[in-house]
C-alpha cells in the first residue's frame, strides 16, 4: 500500500486560536498551508472560553499595570520579556479581531465593554456575553477561509518527522477511515491546545489529551515546567464544567456551608476575584475542614441570586444554561454548587516569543514552531491570570505565523520517504491487534482519579511518589489492553488507546516536576514546602524523558526584567 506524501510549505496541527491565526498570516503572506485537526475546526476548545480576553486600553488603566499583574499572578516565574510583548500587543489585538468582524459587548457610549477578573487590578476582559471563545474562534474561522487556507479535519496528527534537529512534516491518519498520509513542510507548527483530561474533575473537552506534549517529549525534547496545572476555582460541582470567572467578575460570592463569605480569610482585599491559585485553595481548604455544601460535602456554594435575572440574562447566559443542564440549579433563584476543577496547563512545549521550538535550554529545532496552551513561553509562568489565554492563543499564533512566513524563505523542503510513516503503522498494527485483559477506559479513569488525587490542588512528597509508582502501573497494564474495534471506519476505540499512551507520558512529566520542586509557587503547592523559594526555585524546569521513560530534570533561567520578585498577597 503506498502512501501519500503531500507538499506544503506549513503544516499546522490544530485549529484553535493559535492555528488559525497562524494560517491566516501564512496564506496572506502567500504562503501554502493547510491545518490538520482531529475536530472540526469550530469543536476546538477555544470555542468553549467564556469569559474575555484582556486587554489594557481603558483610560485609566496601562500597559505596565497589565504586565505587572501577569507577573505578580505568575508568582515571578512568567519570562517578562515574552509578558511585555504580549501586554504591549493586546489592544491592537483586540482591535485587530474587531475590524475582522468578532462583535464585542459594548458600553452605553459604544466603547467595548470590559469586566473585572481575578488577580486584575483594572477591569479589562473584553467579552462577547459569555461566549467570548466562540466568536473569536468563528471569526479566525471565517478569515481562514476566505483566504483559502486548505483544511483536513478529524484527521489524527500521530508523530512529528524529526531527524537530529530538524522536523521534515507530521504523519496523520484520517479517523474517518484510518488511511494514511504524510505531510511534508519547510515549517511545522503545533498549536494542539491543552492537557487538562489528565484529571477526573476538569472543566477541558474531551479531545485535551496533550498529544502533541508526548510527541515532541519521545524524541528527546524537552517539556518547561510541566508541574503547573491550574485549577480553576468553580467547576460544576461533580462535572468540573466551566462556570467562567465572569461569574465572581459580575458579582458572584462564594460561600461555606455555614453560610460564611470565607474569601474574608484568605484573599481580604480581592476577596472572590484574588488570583486563581489562592481561590481554589481556599475552596479545597473549606471542603478538606468540614464546611463543604452537597451530598458528598465536597463542594461550595457560588451566590449570584443578588445580580437578578436581568444581569445574568444579559452577561452570563451560558453559565445559566449549564448549571440548570447539569446540576438542575437555577442561579437566578438559587446558588450553584462549584468545587475547584483542573482547567489550563501553564507548562508546555518550550518556545521563544517567535515560537522557535527549543532543543534544550540554548538550541533551537529547525523548522518547529508552537504557539498556544501546547507551548510555554512563558507568559503564565506558576498562576495564568483569567482571560489572558484567549489573548495569548491568538496574539502569539499570529505572531509565530508572521515568523514562520519569513522563515520559509530560507528553509528548504527535505526529502523523505514513505518510511517516514512506519513508526505510526507499526503503532497502529500492534493496537488493533491487541487482545489483552485491559481496557483503556477503565484504566484512564484510574489514572484520572489518581491525578486528582496526588497531584492536584495541594501535593506532598509521599503524594507525588505514589503517583509515580502508580504510572509506571498503568504503563505496564496499558501494554496489556485489547482495543475491541478492529474496524477502519471512525474507530474511536483505536484513538483513545493512542490518545491514552499520550496522558500516561505527559502526566509522568507532570509528576516528576512537582516532585522535584521542593518549594511551593503559583498552581503548585506542595504541603511540605508551604513557602517560595527563590534562591533555589525561581527558574523554570525542563524536564526529558529517557529510553526507558525516565525523566530527568533540568532547571533554565528565568527571564527576569523591571519586576523584582515580591511577596504576593491579595
Ligand atoms: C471551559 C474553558 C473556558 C475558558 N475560558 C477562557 C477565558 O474566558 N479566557 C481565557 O483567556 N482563556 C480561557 N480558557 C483557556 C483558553 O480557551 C485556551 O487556553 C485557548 O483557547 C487554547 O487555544 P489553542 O488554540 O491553543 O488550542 P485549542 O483551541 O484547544 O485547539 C487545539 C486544536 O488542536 C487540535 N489537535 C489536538 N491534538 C491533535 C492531534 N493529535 N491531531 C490533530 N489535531 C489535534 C484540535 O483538534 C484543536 O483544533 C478557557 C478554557 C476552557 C477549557
Amino acid at each position: 500500500m503506498s502512501i501519500p506524501i503531500h507538499k506544503y510549505d506549513a503544516v499546522i496541527v490544530g485549529a484553535g486560536l493559535a492555528g488559525l491565526s497562524a494560517a491566516r498570516e501564512l496564506k496572506s503572506a502567500g504562503k501554502s498551508v493547510i491545518i490538520l485537526t482531529k475536530l472540526h475546526p469550530l469543536r476546538s476548545h477555544s470555542g468553549a472560553a467564556q469569559g474575555g480576553i484582556n486587554a489594557a486600553f481603558a483610560k485609566d488603566d496601562s500597559v505596565e499595570l497589565h504586565e505587572f499583574d501577569t507577573v505578580k499572578g505568575s508568582d515571578y516565574l512568567a519570562d517578562q520579556d515574552a509578558v511585555e510583548f504580549m501586554c504591549k500587543t493586546a489592544p491592537e489585538l483586540v482591535r485587530w479581531m474587531e475590524k475582522m468582524g468578532a462583535v464585542f459587548s459594548r458600553n452605553e457610549d459604544g466603547t467595548i465593554a470590559q469586566r473585572p477578573f481575578g488577580g486584575q487590578s483594572h477591569p479589562r476582559a473584553c467579552y462577547a456575553k459569555d461566549r467570548t471563545g466562540l466568536t473569536l474562534l468563528q471569526t479566525m474561522f471565517e478569515q481562514t477561509n476566505r483566504l483559502g487556507v486548505d483544511f483536513l479535519d478529524e484527521w489524527y496528527v500521530s508523530d512529528i518527522i524529526y531527524d537530529k534537529g530538524v522536523v521534515k512534516g507530521v504523519v496523520a491518519y484520517d479517523i474517518k477511515t484510518s488511511e494514511s498520509a504524510i505531510f511534508n513542510a519547510k515549517a511545522v507548527m503545533f498549536a494542539t491546545g491543552g492537557y487538562g483530561r489528565a484529571f477526573k474533575i476538569n472543566s477541558n473537552a474531551h479531545a485535551n489529551t496533550g498529544d502533541a506534549l508526548s510527541i515532541v517529549a519521545r524524541h528527546g525534547l524537552p517539556l518547561e515546567d510541566m508541574e503547573f496545572v491550574q485549577f480553576h476555582p468553580t467547576g460544576l460541582a461533580g462535572t468540573g464544567i466551566l462556570m467562567s470567572e465572569a461569574a465572581r467578575g459580575e458579582g458572584g460570592k462564594l460561600l461555606n456551608s455555614k453560610g460564611e463569605r470565607f474569601m474574608e480569610k484568605y484573599a481580604p482585599s480581592k476577596m472572590e476575584l484574588g488570583p486563581r491559585d489562592l481561590v481554589s485553595r481556599s475552596i479545597t481548604q473549606e471542603v478538606l475542614e468540614g464546611r463543604g455544601v452537597g451530598p458528598d460535602k465536597d463542594a461550595v456554594y457560588l451566590d449570584m441570586t443578588h445580580l437578578g435575572e436581568e444581569k445574568i440574562m444579559e452577561r452570563l447566559p451560558e453559565l445559566r444554561d449549564l448549571a440548570i443542564t447539569f446540576l438542575g440549579l437555577d442561579m437566578v433563584k438559587e446558588p450553584v454548587m462549584i468545587a475547584a476543577t483542573a482547567h489550563y496547563s501553564m507548562g508546555g512545549i518550550p518556545v521563544n516569543i517567535a515560537g522557535r521550538v527549543k532543543m534544550d535550554a540554548t538550541k533551537y529545532v529547525k523548522g518547529f514552531y508552537a504557539a498556544g496552551e501546547c507551548s510555554c513561553v512563558s507568559v503564565h509562568g506558576a498562576n495564568r491570570l483569567g482571560a489572558n489565554s484567549v489573548l495569548e492563543a491568538p496574539l502569539f499564533g499570529r505572531h509565530v505565523g508572521q515568523t514562520m512566513a519569513k522563515d520559509i524563505d530560507t528553509l528548504e523542503l527535505m526529502e523523505i520517504d514513505e518510511s517516514a510513516a512506519d513508526k505510526m503503522l507499526l503503532e497502529i498494527k500492534t493496537l488493533l491487534d491487541s487482545n489483552g485483559k485491559e481496557r483503556v477506559p477503565a484504566l484512564r479513569a484510574e489514572l484520572q482519579a489518581s491525578m486528582t488525587e496526588n497531584a492536584g490542588v495541594f501535593r506532598t512528597k509521599e503524594s507525588l511518589t505514589k503517583q509515580k509508582i502508580f504510572i509506571k502501573e498503568l504503563k505496564e497494564r496499558y501494554k496489556n489492553i485489547r482495543v475491541a474495534d478492529k474496524s477502519k471506519i471512525y474507530n474511536t476505540d483505536l484513538q483513545e488507546a493512542i490518545e491514552f499512551g499520550h496522558m500516561l507520558d505527559f502526566s509522568a512529566f507532570i509528576v516528576e516536576g512537582a516532585l522535584s520542586r521542593n518549594e511551593s509557587r503559583g498552581a503548585h503547592f506542595r504541603n511540605d514546602f508551604d513557602t517560595r523559594d527563590d534562591e533555589n526555585f525561581l527558574k523554570h524546569t525542563f524536564a526529558y524523558m529517557g529510553e526507558n521513560g525516565d525523566i530527568k530534570i533540568e532547571y533554565t533561567d528565568v527571564a527576569l526584567g523591571k519586576f523584582e520578585p515580591e511577596a504576593r498577597t491579595y
